[in-house]
Parts: structure tokens; C-alpha cells; sequence
């Protein structure tokens, strides 16, 4: 049995849901399929929120919206009057059910996270309602249950879940063997599962590919396979170096490593639960079905330069924090991050020497981050900077640490490119060389990259 994940990518609009449908049909017996919403659903929904906060007037505004989206779609995937009346019935329940929660917030005047994360899942409640009953229309024994009724057990943190694997798999063993065949189709919402306290609790933005992991881990699936509208993980980002290639096989190492950097081909947190389950991640274009795609697995191959893909973010900023012999004193990085995080900041990265401790944070946080450690008294730290005009760059492949001439490669590539090179850091993964640029020379930067690992 297979677990498959359908990006909203691939639920653009009613020609391209008519391909999946299609392809589900010919070859997803058997197999859970794990969605996403509708293409740009969760973006509404959430948008949502504020909107019903402001005014009542604007509810039924959204919810419009929402239905006429999704009826663009439904109106090329089936004709026959009969289903189409069966699942307009089912959809208006749903549709009333949400119109509620955006009531509750407006009448309450607060969105809780509990709120915010009920609301966020309906977009992958309705696309697997629909895709199920579509498929049920074709003749195909095709169904749908809701994470809470499957057991997706998660720890309870709202918009950042984990999953409870013990208990899912428990789950999720006794609910197949009682209902799930070699005939029949499963469709299970992404994005979410539910705490033992009844809680639902998406998994962060983009969580549907690790729900699609839980499941698959949970299931014993042969094989997790992420539908996509794009080809694979490639060795650089098509945008920057257009003749970059696909990489036909990775380790986990590294696509957890590219998840991070790269051009959001997986959610960062995809590969933790099918590694722990030995169960490999097949990324599939679902325009080119037979084409071979990605696979990642435990070992993957190496190739001759070891380096596999050159990627980056700019959505990274530095905050420096100047301290005399940082590495001699006790408590000042416990300080700072917790801090962080009482403000609920992410660090992404720590580089320190001996007087300077330099936290890497998304953009979006790095104000909200410096004023967080302004608040701490009496101050640890002699000064504060913030530099935000950096890109993060790193090169992923596995074993970079051990093969020597990669960095001296890399850094050699870089200088001739006249790029200066603010951070470095090297050897805390088995395959990720990670430095920061300034966003100026990232171009630059990139394009040496490639050509010096790829090219020649
Ligand atoms: N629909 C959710 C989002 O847009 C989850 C996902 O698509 O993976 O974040
Ligand atoms: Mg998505």
C-alpha cells in the first residue's frame, strides 16, 4: 500500500483535478491518498479571520468566496446531476459549519489559536470530500475520514504540531484492518491532526507533506510518494540557473537539508517520520507521471562530486549580539533564546566565537526578535545589530564534511566570483555547507556555484 500526498499545486483549477482524478483512478487502489486544499484555499481562509473580526457584514463575503472557487472546479469534474446534488449537500454542511466559526470569532471579538486552527483545516476538509465523492460518482470505491475519526494523534501545540507516532500507529492499524481493501481508495485531510484532548492542530504552513509522512510511517506503507506539479529536487533553482538538472536520488540527509534552504519542494519536517520507518519519499510530477522523479532514501547514491544542489533563502536575517568571552560565561545564550522564545521566535541557526553571538531569524521576526532581547534586564550583552540584506547559500550533499577539496572548492568558486563571504558554517550536518552573502551578490554567488559543481 501506498500513502500519496496531492499538492494544492496540483488542484489549480478544474483541467488539472481532472488529470489527478484520472490518474487516482488508474492506479490508487489500494493506496491513502493525503490532500492538500484547493490551490490558494488556506490563504482565504485565513484571510478570513481578520476579515470576521472587522465586521459581520463580511462573513457571508467569504464564504462565497470560498464556494465559488471550489464550484469553478467541481463544475469540469462531474456533470451527472445526481452526485453533483449529493455533494453540494455534503459541501453545504460544511460551508454552514465554518460560516459558524467565523461567527463565533466575531461575536466573541477574538480569534484563539484554537479557532485559528480549526478554521485553517477546512480547505483540506472540502478537498478530500470532494475528490472522495468524485471518485464515488466514477464507480470507484472511494472514501473519506477525517484525521480526528482516523486517530492522528498530535501533541497539542497549535499552528506547530507534532505527531504522537505511537498512538497514531495504533490508530491507524485498527481502523485499517477494519475498513480499508485492496479496492478501495482512501482520502484523508492533510495539514492537521487532533491531541487527546480533542484538540485540532494544524502542523504549521505547508503541513500537509508531513501529515502524508505520519500516515505513511503509521500505515507501513511501501512507499510515500508526493505529487507534485513540479519534476523533483534539482541542483539548483530553476529561476536562477535555468539549464539546472533533476536529481534523481537523495538521502534523507539531504532533503531534509534542501527542504530547509531550497524552493519548498517538501516541508522541512517531511522526512522525520518515514526516516524513523525506513519508508522512501518518491517525488512525482503529475504531468509526466512516468517520468522518474526524486527518490529519497536512506542511503541514496553519491555522485562523483559529491555536491548534489546549490540552494538558498533570503528569508533569513542576522541579529548579533556582542558580548566579551561569550564562550567563557555561563547562561548567555539560555538568556537570549529563552527570551526568543517566551516571544514565540524561531531562531533558525546559532553561530558564536568568543564576543559576538550571531542568531540567524526569518525577516519577518527580526524586529520582534531584537526588541525581545532589549527586554532582558540587566542586559547580558554589550551591543546589538541587526543586518537584514544577507541571503543564506548553502551547498547540500552527503559527506561534504569528510571529502576533502569540497569547502576549499566552494570558497575558491565564490572569491573569484568577487563575492565576500560574511558567515560560514561548516560541519554541524553530515550534508550542508551553509555561508551568508549579501542578497546583492547572491546572483553571483549562485551561478559560480553551479557552474563549478555542475558544469564542469
Ligand atoms: N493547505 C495548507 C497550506 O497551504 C497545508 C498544505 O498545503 O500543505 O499551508
Ligand atoms: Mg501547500
Amino acid at each position: 500500500m501506498k500513502v500519496i500526498k496531492i499538492g494544492g499545486g496540483c488542484l489549480k483549477d478544474g483541467q488539472a483535478a481532472n488529470a489527478i482524478i484520472k490518474l487516482i483512478a488508474k492506479r490508487g487502489k489500494g493506496d491513502i491518498f493525503v490532500l492538500s486544499a484547493f490551490y490558494g484555499v488556506t490563504d482565504i481562509l485565513i484571510s478570513g479571520i481578520e476579515k470576521a473580526l472587522e465586521s459581520e457584514a463580511n462573513i457571508p463575503l467569504i464564504i462565497n468566496g470560498l464556494r465559488t472557487r471550489h464550484n469553478h472546479i467541481i463544475k469540469i469534474l462531474i456533470q451527472e446531476e445526481r452526485p453533483k446534488k449529493q455533494l453540494s449537500k455534503s459541501l453545504r454542511d460544511v460551508y454552514r459549519k465554518l460560516e459558524r466559526y467565523y461567527y463565533g470569532i466575531n461575536f466573541t471579538r477574538e480569534a484563539t489559536p484554537r479557532m485559528q486552527d480549526m478554521i485553517a483545516t477546512f480547505g483540506e476538509r472540502i478537498s478530500a470530500l470532494i475528490l472522495s465523492k468524485i471518485l464515488l460518482a466514477k464507480g470507484l470505491d472511494a472514501s473519506f475520514v477525517l484525521p480526528e475519526e482516523l486517530g492522528i494523534i498530535s501533541d497539542g501545540k497549535f499552528m506547530d504540531a507534532t505527531a504522537v507516532m505511537d498512538k497514531t500507529r495504533q490508530n491507524l492499524v485498527a481502523w485499517m484492518a477494519a475498513n480499508h481493501g485492496p479496492q478501495k481508495i482512501l482520502f484523508v485531510p492533510g495539514f492537521y491532526g487532533v491531541s487527546e484532548k480533542g484538540d485540532i492542530t494544524t502542523y504549521g504552513r505547508g503541513g500537509s507533506d508531513y501529515s502524508a509522512a505520519v500516515v505513511a510511517a503509521a500505515a507501513g506503507a511501501s512507499v510515500l510518494e508526493i505529487w507534485k506539479d513540479t519534476e523533483g529536487f534539482m541542483t539548483a533553482d530553476p529561476d536562477n540557473i535555468s539549464h539546472c538538472k533533476l536529481i534523481p536520488e537523495l538521502t534523507y540527509e539531504e532533503a531534509a537539508e534542501l527542504a530547509y534552504t531550497g524552493a519548498g519542494i517538501l516541508h522541512p519536517r517531511t522526512v522525520e517520520p518515514v526516516r524513523s520507518a525506513n519508508i522512501n519519499i518518491a517525488i512525482k510530477n503529475t504531468y509526466h507521471p512516468d517520468a522518474r522523479g526524486s527518490l529519497i532514501t536512506q542511503n541514496g547514491i553519491t555522485t562523483p562530486n559529491i555536491v548534489k544542489s546549490v540552494s538558498y533563502t533570503v528569508d533569513v536575517a542576522v541579529l548579533k549580539i556582542y558580548a566579551s568571552g561569550v564562550g567563557a560565561r555561563y547562561g548567555i545564550l539560555s538568556q537570549i533564546t529563552e527570551s526568543l522564545a517566551r516571544d514565540g521566535i524561531n531562531i533558525k541557526s546559532v553561530v558564536t566565537s568568543q564576543t559576538c553571538i550571531s542568531l540567524l531569524l526569518s525577516r519577518k521576526d527580526i524586529e520582534t526578535g531584537h526588541k525581545s532581547i532589549q527586554k532582558i534586564k540587566p542586559s547580558p550583552y554589550r551591543k546589538s545589530v541587526v543586518i537584514a540584506d544577507v541571503a543564506l547559500v548553502s551547498i547540500v550533499g552527503e559527506g561534504l564534511h569528510k571529502n576533502r577539496g569540497v569547502a576549499a572548492k566552494c570558497f575558491t568558486a565564490v572569491s573569484n566570483a568577487n563575492v565576500n563571504i560574511e558567515m560560514i558554517s561548516f560541519g554541524t550536518s553530515n550534508a550542508a555547507l551553509y555561508f551568508l552573502v549579501k542578497e546583492k551578490s547572491l546572483d553571483r554567488t549562485i551561478q559560480a556555484l553551479h557552474s563549478i559543481f555542475f558544469d564542469e
